[in-house]
């Protein structure tokens, strides 16, 4: 029989991956945490018309990256291919900014995208996504940044990515910006990629991060944005560069940044890496002042980020950056020789409640002792407890270090979960 194998583009994550998820994941949480950013987890199934509304009907994702099905009922539903349309839908559903009128709220989880399968671009993907809402200064798209800045230097991986920011301005500028950029480029259109060609009369603004060299050679010479960027859009931006220059935080302004994502609006950022191929921005975010209302809400300021966690994680693997007590996963293997189940069993209990945090494995299924001390040492432990049927008569265990030639040495039963404590550093 053929074997089932998952859906291309959809990754199984396995044991020996899954510590360094933890790991990434808990670094964010621990960060938000201490920003007072609180967790919000949504369907992972929308009505269709969600996405249409928000991401907008001409963007790449809605026109051609989207999982849309009908369900048995005939309605409409879409995999999630994003957050924040999702997460502005339940903060209107459940009246979140109505009655705290400002929110910080951040959310994990798969994403879908019809992509073509490649390193850094997957059919199911990770997001640690973070919006806010009710705050229309500057100083909270700083907050982000700043955020998000944190994270690397906890992760260690600062000095592989760069920040670039930019301006789109308010949605009338922009409009107008469109008009001249559309203009100008009508009359070159021989020298446009197909895809900007196709965007030209959808989408122009993203003709501006084309990656194609003739594209990019015309719009030298075309209409800047800068002319075009409104008074209060201008001022915002020049507040946003100097938190970021007083936080130390150093960036880039690339006048060509742009969203994928219709709702944008003033402040974009991306951070970007040169260490993984063309998939280089690991996080992407900016303003959308006025996706609240076009969703139905009340009009809100609102800005947010979203990282790939896939592309976090291969950065991390790339430069070397995962702690080694990341991929260990045991403190204590308990070998196990002769009748002593029951002493064995409520001694490993005990110490699990003694020890805060202690991770004990038990030998279970018996086995020779030299097959227990293989096992031992494969799963990465620093102490082997060895309890025979000698040490369960005289109340005391053995205790091997694994790592380093240190002597074997016995103790009392009643003493490892202090010996532990002190030699394992637990508190
Ligand atoms: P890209 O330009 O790489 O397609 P995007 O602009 O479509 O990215 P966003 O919608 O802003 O991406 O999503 C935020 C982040 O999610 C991206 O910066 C990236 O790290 C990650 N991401 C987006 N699409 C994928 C995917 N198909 N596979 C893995 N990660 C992804
Ligand atoms: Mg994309």
């Amino acid at each position: 029989m053929a074997q089932i194998t998952a859906i291309r583009g959809m990754n199984d994550i396995l044991p020996t991956q899954t510590p360094v998820w933890q790991y990434l994941e808990n670094t964010v949480k621990n960060l938000l945490a201490s920003y007072g950013y609180a967790e919000i987890r949504m369907p992972i199934v929308e009505n269709t018309s969600l996405f249409k509304r928000s991401i907008g009907e001409v963007t790449d994702i809605v026109e051609k990256e989207m999982y849309t099905f009908e369900d048995r009922n005939g309605d409409s539903l879409t995999l999630r291919p994003e957050g924040t349309a999702s997460c502005v839908r339940a903060c209107e559903e459940h009246s979140l900014i109505a009655n705290a009128a400002q929110q910080r709220l951040w959310y994990a989880g798969p994403m879908f995208r019809h992509e073509r399968p490649q390193k850094g671009r997957y059919r199911q993907f990770h997001q640690i996504g973070v919006e806010t809402f009710g705050m229309q200064g500057p100083d909270i798209d700083a907050e982000l940044i700043i955020m998000t800045h944190q994270l690397w230097c906890a992760l260690g991986i600062r000095n592989a990515v760069t920040l670039q920011i930019n301006t789109l301005a308010n949605a009338e500028s922009r409009q107008q910006y469109k008009d001249a950029l559309v203009a100008y480029l009508s009359q070159h259109t021989d020298k446009l990629d197909e895809d900007s060609q196709r965007r030209l009369h959808t989408n122009p603004l993203r003709i501006l991060d084309s990656k194609d060299q003739n594209t990019q050679a015309l719009l030298n010479d075309a209409p800047a944005f800068d002319a075009y960027i409104d008074a209060e859009s201008r001022e915002h931006f020049a507040r946003l560069r100097a938190l970021l220059d007083a936080s130390g935080v150093t960036y880039e302004v690339n006048p060509r940044l742009v969203r994928g994502l219709d709702y944008y609006g003033k402040t974009v950022f991306e951070w970007v890496t040169s260490e993984l191929g063309s998939q280089g921005t690991v996080c992407a975010g900016g303003r959308y002042d006025g996706l609240v209302e076009q969703l139905g809400g009340k009009p809100t300021p609102a800005v947010g980020f979203a990282m790939g966690v896939e592309r976090l994680i291969l950065l991390l693997e790339t430069l070397n950056a995962i702690p080694a007590h990341v991929l260990q996963s045991v403190d204590v293997f308990m070998a196990v020789a002769g009748n002593v189940e029951i002493n064995a069993i409520t001694l490993a209990n005990a110490l699990r409640v003694k020890v805060p945090g202690l991770r004990l494995l038990m030998n279970c299924g018996q086995g020779s002792f030299k097959s227990q001390m293989k096992k031992a040492d494969k799963c990465g432990a620093a102490f082997a407890l060895i309890l025979g049927e000698n040490e369960a008569e005289q109340g005391v265990v053995a205790i091997k270090h694994l790592r380093g030639d240190a002597e074997q040495i016995t103790l009392p039963q009643n003493e490892v979960a202090a010996w532990l404590m002190t030699n394992l550093d637990k508190k």
